[in-house]
């Protein structure tokens, strides 16, 4: 057992008394994610510079303390829980935009940084910043660069891997590490991208640099509503074969559009089944040409209605009705169980059946919604987890659904990762040989396995 008295006496020499919690009601509120899954840590740090983290990270190696990096906590698969008594590093006080080099359309960010302030701040210069995971106004960049996060945006713009060009983080051996950007691009290895997507198990990253992009200046916005989900679901895969990238193409299903009605007002058909909501962000001509041609494809599939918003503010009421569906959902019942998962865009379709046939026959909600046009759909299993054969039946339906998408040539996460929430899963999509050699490549980065050590693998 390690003594949290002298570890404690220690780091408060490093950080000051206020930026290391000790006491137990004061770690509550980093004994958890988005997730179902509580733990609470040992001890909280707030570090505000890369120095106190390398400073952290060899004491905790002197006393053989895990450690959990934690951006906003936003996350859905148990990532930043700190199990096995590990200390919670939280980076809300690293949370400065160092730089907007406008003219080389580059930004320079601590981890700590909430996503929307980066694409605020990107705005100011008339640059933008596309990665918008819906979590957007609480995420942290560290967070999205540790997920590899996605969003409703990354049909057209991709995911934040295809913004991350560089990074500044501090292995468990207490190296710092530039890559990419920090290191003028020359390493062979890409560890830039190898550290995106590797959920706060491989490096503590303090300095990232992202690329930026010009900002679009119009926008046209559809919402089609389906008298079936099935049909809506057949309308993203034509839209999507007619030749031109909506920037966002997204689904939502009966439950999941019920449940959002109770909190945000939104005008529908009483027969709809099933949203969609399209975006364009190219020039007006462009834009008015691509939604001349969505209408017609969803109205040949059987679209109730397809509406175009009027105005700024309208346009903005649809992204918030869409965005509140994840914290609407959870309301429903006292389980959900989010799977992110993601199919070719040619079987998204058949993976919305599937997954109706299912609810019926297991008798559990599972609502439908999400990314639909990069494939990327949240499944919901909505349930009581104080009754035994609901929870037994929803944990089956979901190895049922990762068997179907595994079979589909799909991937059990889209985006939210593997952490604690998935690695029982993880052997149906990756085959052995690759996982024994990602589990080596961790060892190589953390020997000591005290790095967010139990998330991913078993
Ligand atoms: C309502 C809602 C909507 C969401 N929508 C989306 C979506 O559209 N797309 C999407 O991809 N995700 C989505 N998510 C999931 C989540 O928001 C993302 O995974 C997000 O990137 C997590 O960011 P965070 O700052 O909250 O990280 P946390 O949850 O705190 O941590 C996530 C992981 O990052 C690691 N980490 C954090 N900071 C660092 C660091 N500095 N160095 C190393 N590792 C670090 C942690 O250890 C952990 O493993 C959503 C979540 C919610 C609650």
């Amino acid at each position: 057992m390690a003594d949290f008295a002298k570890i404690s006496k220690k780091l408060k020499r490093v950080l000051g008394k206020s930026r290391v919690l000790f006491q137990p009601e004061e770690k509550l509120a980093y004994s958890f994610d988005a997730g179902s899954r509580r733990s609470i840590p040992s001890i909280v740090l707030f570090p505000e510079t890369a120095r106190e983290v390398i400073e952290i990270v060899e004491t905790a190696s002197e006393f053989h303390l895990p450690i959990v990096p934690r951006g906003a906590g936003t996350g859905m698969t148990g990532g930043s829980i700190p199990i096995n008594d590990a200390v919670a590093l939280s980076f809300e006080r690293m949370n400065r935009i160092l730089k907007i080099d406008a003219s080389n359309r580059i930004a320079i960010v601590e981890p700590g940084v909430v996503t929307v302030s980066l694409q605020d701040e990107a705005i100011k210069f008339n640059l933008y910043y596309p990665p918008d995971p819906a979590s957007f106004k609480m995420s942290t960049i560290g967070g999205n660069v540790a997920e590899n996060s996605g969003g409703l945006r990354c049909l057209k713009y991709g995911v934040t891997a295809d913004y991350l060009i560089g990074t500044e983080f501090i292995t468990m051996t207490g190296e710092v590490i530039k890559t990419g950007y920090f290191d003028d691009y020359r390493a062979p290895y890409d560890l830039t991208q190898l550290l995106c997507g590797s959920e706060g198990t491989l490096g503590i990253i303090v300095k990232i640099a992202l690329r930026l992009i010009d900002k679009p200046h119009d926008f046209l916005t559809l919402s089609a509503e389906f008298p079936n989900p099935v049909s809506a679901a057949g309308s993203v895969t034509d839209i999507l074969n007619s030749g031109f990238t909506p920037s966002v193409l997204e689904f939502m299903d009966k439950t999941a559009i019920e449940a959002v009605s109770r909190q945000e007002r939104f005008d529908l058909n009483e027969e709809t089944a099933a949203l969609l909501i399209i975006e364009f962000d190219d020039d007006a001509e462009k834009n008015n040409f691509y939604a001349e041609t969505t209408i017609s494809i969803c109205r040949k599939n059987g679209a109730l209605s397809v509406k175009s918003a009027k105005d700024a503010e309208a346009r903005e009421n649809l992204w918030k009705f869409r965005r509140s569906t994840s914290s609407a959902l959870t309301r429903l019942n006292t389980c959900k169980i989010n799977e992110d998962i993601a199919v070719p865009r040619s079987k998204i379709a058949e993976i919305v059946e599937f997954v109706e046939n299912m609810a019926e026959e297991i008798d559990i909600l599972i609502p439908i919604f999400g990314h639909a046009g990069d494939g990327n759909i949240h499944i919901n299993f909505i349930f009581d987890k104080n009754d035994t054969g609901q929870s037994e039946r929803a944990e089956a339906g979901v190895d049922r659904l990762f068997t179907k998408v595994v079979e589909l040539g799909g991937s059990i996460s889209g985006e939210h990762g593997i952490g604690l929430a998935k690695q029982k899963y993880l052997p149906k999509q990756l085959e052995a040989g690759n996982v024994a050699m990602q589990k080596q490549l961790k060892a190589v980065f953390d020997p000591q396995n005290l790095l967010n050590p139990g998330k991913i693998f078993v």
